[in-house]
């Protein structure tokens, strides 16, 4: 089976790009959607979490509390490593039970992270998705009913996009005056050549 990553920054699009691939029936693996549901219903990992971070991760309703725990390691990068390390490998074993089940020629692996977490080195090729920064800040403006001050600040906070694509194997460009479609199909069509 043939592993895809596939990330971009905030606003890229990455999400918009992976519905065109799973349209055309590649498996899309959400990496951020399982961590945050391993987060909240595995018990072992939920264990961890509050022996390392306190049982305050965890809101009253017992769902993760994200905005703290992103508060707790933001500038510590000792606790980052911490949660890293409770966190990734168990995402990773989901992602290898997952595969085992698909039955496709290859699949996506969905991740903001995907570099940063060093889980591109498990991948067969990777794909970042571009836009401008100005188009970024305006579609999670709107999205999100954020300020641009706290985009700026959450794109300021992520590797840039010069980084991204000299890490990654394909590009696609996802402004408002390109189609993602013709890009997608035509590295659909490189992936499934060279497997
Ligand atoms: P995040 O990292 O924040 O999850 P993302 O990279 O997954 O973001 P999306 O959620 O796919 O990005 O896109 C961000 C927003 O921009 C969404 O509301 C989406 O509908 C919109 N959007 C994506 N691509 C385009 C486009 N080409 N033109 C206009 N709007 C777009």
């Amino acid at each position: 089976m043939i592993k895809i990553g596939i990330t971009g920054g905030i606003g890229s699009g990455k999400s918009t790009v992976c519905k065109v691939f799973s349209a055309i029936g590649i498996p899309v693996f959400e990496a951020d959607l399982e961590a945050k549901q391993l987060m909240n219903a595995d018990p072992e990992i939920r264990r961890q979490l509050t022996d390392t971070f306190g049982a305050a991760v965890y809101l009253p309703d017992q769902t993760i509390d994200r905005k703290y725990l992103a508060g707790i390691v933001f500038s510590n990068p000792s606790l980052l490593a911490k949660l890293n390390g409770i966190v990734h490998p168990a995402v990773r074993k989901a992602f290898s039970d997952w595969c085992e089940k698909q039955n496709s020629p290859y699949v996506l692996h969905e991740a903001a992270i995907l570099f940063e977490s060093g889980f591109y080195k498990l991948m067969d090729k990777t794909i970042v998705v571009i836009a401008t920064e100005k188009e970024r800040i305006e579609r999670v403006m709107k999205r999100d009913h954020a300020a641009a001050e706290q985009v700026i600040q959450r794109i300021r906070n992520q590797m840039n996009d010069a980084e991204r694509i000299r890490l990654a194997d394909f590009v696609i460009s996802n402004n408002d005056n390109e189609l993602i479609t013709p890009q997608i199909v035509d590295i659909d069509k490189k992936i499934r050549a060279n497997g």
